[in-house]
């Protein structure tokens, strides 16, 4: 009988070659950008946080940065340019720094 030790329940790869892990991280980095809307006011956008705390994530956001917000299409969308706050309040929130992208 093959040995069912060490091999990936997700592909079935032997873990030391299974990427499964690493999709993950990728797939969990959250962007912090700034665009702009209508008639050019510039909002920041930050998409990637997970569905469960994105509710509290924006409502701290918000009260921290004292501007209006949304969640929408997946997207925290605040008023304003804040992308350099942004990022120092969701690592206070406890993300990890390196969860953090660029747009
Ligand atoms: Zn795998």
């Amino acid at each position: 009988m093959a040995e069912k030790i060490g091999v990936c329940p997700t592909c079935g790869l032997p873990l030391d070659i299974c990427t499964c892990k690493v999709i993950q991280r990728e797939a969990k980095k959250i962007k912090v950008y700034l665009t702009t809307r209508k008639f050019g006011k510039p909002v920041t956008i930050v998409d990637g946080v997970d569905d469960k705390s994105v509710k509290s994530v924006l409502k701290s956001l918000k009260q921290k940065l004292a501007c209006g917000g949304s969640y929408k299409d997946g997207k925290i969308e605040l008023q304003g340019s804040h992308v350099q706050k942004t990022k120092e309040i969701l690592v206070k929130l406890g993300f990890d720094k390196e969860m953090l992208e660029e747009g």
